[in-house]
């Protein structure tokens, strides 16, 4: 029998999915230091991850009966991919699975912002029930999303997911993709019909200065951050932004000396340097809406990417 270690856990869809196949899938979570041996001594053929567990190379090499290695999501940092492939090791991941989740996300961020929950929230439990008046006093200047303008840096998946949230809402979106120069999105209503927008991709500098809002969604190359000082700079007095891609994506220096001298309103993050131990500093800044690294957290996302793993299993040992 085949065992699968799941090791940040997979959906129950994914597991019956598999269980129904003949596999054996564990997911009780090893520790990161106790993963060789508990490779080595289960036998697990297959290894499983999220974000949270790394395979490196000193783990490929130690264990040789590992045959794949799969990804429930996008970003596959935690991984080294092509060292693992020249081993002849199947690495595979689920890219789409997690695009509406991640979308929906930077919307409720961005409506946090504008009507400033993410303070609300941190202030009522305070002094809600003494302070009423000076509360409702101090959120009194919201903003509405419809009629603003929406800029997505990085035009791939969940950037094409944010678009057609956005144009739902009535805001104007533009672009820029380093790689893509136009895309198609298409918006389905619940009534069957459908309408098409053909978006030409900007550039960085045209989007920027632009746009009331910012929304990244760019995967971490190398060091240099694609939002430093210089980009904010460029950026509109006032405006907000959003990261629900990687962390070190937007500079978070730059970020908050931004916030703190007004030339941004607002941001909102879901990823961190440093995680899981993300700068005090940010996770206590009052102008930055918070999540912990929840973008594909919901329900339906995990059912999907629990099934799609399940389904490339399968394929791969023809069961
Ligand atoms: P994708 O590959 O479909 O799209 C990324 C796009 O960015 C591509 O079109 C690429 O051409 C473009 N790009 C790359 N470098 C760029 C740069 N320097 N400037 C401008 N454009 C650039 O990826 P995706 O599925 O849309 O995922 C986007 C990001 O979201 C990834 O970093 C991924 O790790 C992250 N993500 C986060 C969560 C979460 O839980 N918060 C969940 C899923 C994905």
């Amino acid at each position: 029998m085949i065992k699968i270690l799941a090791n940040d856990g997979i959906s129950q869809t994914g597991v019956s999915s598999l269980t129904d196949k003949g596999f054996k899938v564990i997911t009780e979570k090893v520790a990161q230091e106790d993963l060789i041996k508990a490779i080595n001594t289960e036998n697990y053929e297959v290894i499983l991850v999220r974000s949270a567990t790394t395979v490196r190379k000193n783990l490929i090499d130690a264990c040789p009966q590992l045959k794949i290695i799969g990804r429930g999501g996008v970003g596959m940092d935690n991984i080294d991919v092509d060292y693992a492939r020249e081993k002849g090791i199947k690495v595979i991941n689920t890219p789409a699975a997690s695009s509406v989740a991640v979308a929906e996300l930077v919307f409720a961020h961005l409506f946090g912002m504008v009507r400033f929950l993410f303070d609300s929230n941190r202030q009522m439990p305070m002094i809600g029930d003494t302070n009423f008046k000076e509360l409702k006093k101090s959120y009194a200047n919201g903003r509405e999303l419809a009629g603003k303008t929406l800029g997505i840096i990085g035009f791939g998946r969940i950037g094409k997911e944010v678009a057609k949230k956005a144009i739902g809402l009535g805001m104007k979106v533009i672009a820029h993709d380093k790689f893509i120069d136009e895309a198609n999105i298409t918006l389905n209503f619940f009534n069957g019909e459908k309408k098409s927008f053909t978006i030409e991709t900007e550039s960085l500098e045209n989007v920027l200065s632009h746009s009331d809002f910012i929304s990244v969604h760019v995967p971490k190359t190398g060091d240099k951050a694609v939002i430093g000082a210089e980009e904010i700079g460029m950026m509109k007095k006032g405006a907000g932004i959003v990261n629900t891609s990687r962390g070190g994506v937007i500079d978070e220096t730059a970020l908050m000396f931004a916030l703190d001298k007004e030339k941004l309103s607002y941001a909102g993050l879901d990823v961190f340097d440093n995680e899981p131990n993300p700068s005090i500093h940010i996770c206590m800044h009052n102008a930055i809406s918070l999540t912990p690294h929840i973008g594909a957290a919901t329900i339906e996302a995990q059912d999907r990417i629990g099934t799609e793993l399940a389904d490339q299993i399968t394929m791969h040992f023809n069961k």
